[in-house]
């Protein structure tokens, strides 16, 4: 993917509020990052319920929206669910799926999380899938078999339609800690996602792939660089204008 344009998308997770939404869109449509930061695509994804105003702030700027997750289910009975059919009514064009807030705090399946991808792609949202290995996996030399795991379960759950997804690795241990992965640690991780990818399927070679965890102004250049790194997952910078506006502008 390296010469592609990047992807850098915000999750402003359990953060916001109307007035503060506005203030931090107001500061990235200032930003002008279609002209300040034209090798980046540049996405946020606000809470659900923020999802329609932001969606029209954001209106004929070259932001995109996507939300923080999606339900497996179509519709019915399922109390507190969003669907990705309303997510993509509202003007999304992402979903985050399989987070791993939500895989630890909400015991999210790996096929629970392949699911979410298969129903946003079927409404047509484009899944940001997030795999990620925890501290104590990765020094027990455990990550590749972790994010292969998680990543198997969409490889046979999505089938034809795997070139059509995003993955994002987040190692847990980096994510809100400070502490980044080093380049070398991230194009390791993703080089073996993208070889898994590939095997599975062509097409699924270009299947851009996302790093997140502690991505900020003066790290992001260095990731962005890696030719296996096609964009980042963005947390706690993406809630100052001013430090996500960087990171697109280092794509
Ligand atoms: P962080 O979060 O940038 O605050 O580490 C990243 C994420 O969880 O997506």
């Amino acid at each position: 993917m390296s010469g592609a344009k990047k992807l850098v998308v915000g999750n402003w997770k359990l953060q916001g509020s109307r007035s503060a939404n506005a203030e931090l869109l107001q500061g990235l449509l200032a930003a002008d990052l279609s002209a300040s930061a034209p090798r980046a695509d540049v996405a946020v994804c606000p809470p659900f319920v923020y999802l329609a105003e932001v969606v029209s702030a954001l209106q004929g700027s070259a932001i995109a929206v996507g939300s923080q997750d999606v339900s497996a289910q179509g519709q019915g009975a399922f109390t507190g669910e969003v669907s990705a059919a309303m997510v993509r009514e509202l003007g999304a064009r992402y979903a985050i799926v399989g987070h791993s807030e939500r895989r630890s705090y909400h015991g999210e399946s790996d096929q629970l999380v392949a699911d979410k991808a298969k129903a946003a792609l079927s409404h047509g949202l484009v899944p940001i899938v997030c795999v990620g290995e925890t501290l104590a996996e990765r020094e027990s030399g455990e990550t590749e078999a972790v994010v292969g795991r998680q990543l198997q379960a969409v490889i046979d759950t999505l089938g034809a339609d795997l070139a059509r997804v995003v993955v994002a690795y987040e190692p847990v241990w980096a994510i809100g800690t400070g502490k980044t992965a080093s380049p070398e640690q991230a194009q390791a991780v993703h080089a073996f996602l993208r070889a898994r990818l590939t095997a599975a399927q062509a097409d699924a070679a270009r299947v851009p792939l996302l790093y997140g965890g502690s991505v900020k102004p003066d790290n992001a250049a260095e990731l962005f660089a890696q030719s296996d790194i096609d964009g980042g997952l963005i947390g706690g910078a993406s809630l100052k204008a001013a430090d996500f506006a960087a990171i697109a502008r280092a794509a």
